[in-house]
């Protein structure tokens, strides 16, 4: 079994894709499969390392750990879309020489004034298929004129496709709903749904585990696995995450990146186990897992059809609950960095600032929801500990 984490590196990793790549996670270590991290950098305008970086360092400080990806390698690599450029270009030349793609030379301009125009009588504003019906001369012309040309797919004109989603069953889509989507653009870079299909078939992907917003996709790339004359792996799109006022959860409802969760104080401990709850359940009642218990009894069986609801609250809770559970030695490790950021230690740390650390830990982890909240309720007891000095010690 091999499972993929995909993310587009434009940005920190948010909690969706923490999930969608927890649940990947939880799937391959349950069955002793593989977890691949692939990085989808196509989009070379909204694509930077920095992004890269975050979504690495989110990944590890969750302990999402990958067999193979960016910085550990692996037989199927390179890891990054933009280092496989070539394979893409194989497979629409493969598309192209069984007739089921063709170059389009329709410039940007004049697919726009037809989609306008499209819209403006009703009609859906797919693309209208002019340049697929060109003639072996016309194409001839236009090649010779230079003219750039992206390459079409040739969706079949009749015919149903179905997605056997493991968690929404089966979707069916007309395909002649589908336009004839763009799979290389002219400039020769992939679109995301002819990367992601050869990236799939070529990385031996079993199961694609994502988010309900691919769902439209997934039909073109049950295409495109069919012209290829390939198997498609399975697939299993998660439900949404809304926000406490049920709109989709984004930057509106506060911090999304998975960063500001760790630099707040949240655990890694919490945020597994609150994100395991984002859609999944085991038996609607127990709320607290381990790691190992995710491991244990995590499947998408349980895993909803209905949009999942992100509590706030909730996570502050479990994770208030997590820091009492952690045994103390623990505690004092994961508060010293806040600590020291919040100037309670001074410069050097010392054993007597441990011992006093470890002290104040023991008597204020019960009222801490979050590892910040420890600098605010330790002054206190640091300040008392200062005044304690009689002040002629000083001088
Ligand atoms: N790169 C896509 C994203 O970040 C995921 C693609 C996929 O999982 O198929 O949304």
């Amino acid at each position: 079994m091999r499972l993929r984490f995909a993310p587009s590196p434009t940005g920190y990793l948010h909690l969706g894709g923490a999930r969608t790549a927890l649940y990947n996670w939880l799937i391959a270590r349950r069955q002793g499969g593989s977890f691949v991290l692939r990085i989808e950098d196509t989009d070379r305008t909204r694509s930077t390392e920095e992004a890269i970086r975050a979504i690495v360092s989110s990944l590890r400080w969750l302990g999402l750990d990958w067999d193979e990806g960016p910085e550990v390698g692996g037989a199927y690599g390179p890891y990054r879309q933009t280092e496989r450029l070539s394979l893409y270009q194989r497979f629409a030349r493969e598309l192209r020489d069984r007739e089921r793609a063709y170059p389009c030379f329709c410039t940007p301009e004049e697919l726009k004034q037809r989609r306008e125009a499209a819209l403006a009588a009703g009609k859906p504003p797919r693309y209208d298929g002019r340049c697929r019906n060109l003639t072996g001369e016309e194409r001839e012309f236009f090649e010779r004129e230079g003219r750039p040309a992206a390459l079409r797919f040739a969706v079949p004109h009749s015919g149903i496709s179905v997605v056997s989603d493991l968690i929404r069953g089966k979707v069916r889509v007309q395909n002649e709903e589908i336009g004839d989507f763009i799979l290389l653009r002219a400039d020769g870079t992939p679109t995301y749904n002819l990367a992601v299909v050869v990236d799939d078939i070529t990385m031996e992907i079993t199961q694609v585990v994502r988010g309900e917003d691919h769902l439209p996709n997934t039909p073109k790339q049950l295409l495109l696995y069919q012209a290829l004359g390939k198997n498609p792996p399975q697939f299993a799109h998660l439900p949404l995450i809304l926000g406490p006022d049920r709109a989709p959860l984004s930057k509106r409802h506060g911090a999304v990146a998975v960063e500001s969760y760790r630099d707040r104080g949240f655990l890694p401990e919490a945020m597994i186990n609150y994100l395991a709850l984002l859609g999944w359940s085991y038996d609607e009642k127990t709320t607290i897992f381990s790691r190992k218990e995710l491991i244990e009894k995590f499947s998408l069986e349980r895993v909803s059809k209905n949009p999942a609801v992100f509590d706030p609250a909730k996570l502050e809770w479990m994770n208030g609950y997590y820091i009492r559970e952690l045994p103390t030695e623990e505690l004092v490790k994961r508060l010293l960095p806040f600590a020291q950021k919040a100037g309670l230690l001074g410069g050097e740390v010392t054993a007597e600032s441990l011992e006093l650390l470890r002290k104040i830990a023991a008597v204020t982890r019960e009222r801490m929801k979050l590892l910040s909240e420890f600098a605010p309720l330790a002054d206190f007891f640091f300040k008392e500990e200062i005044c304690r000095i009689p002040y002629w010690h000083k001088h």
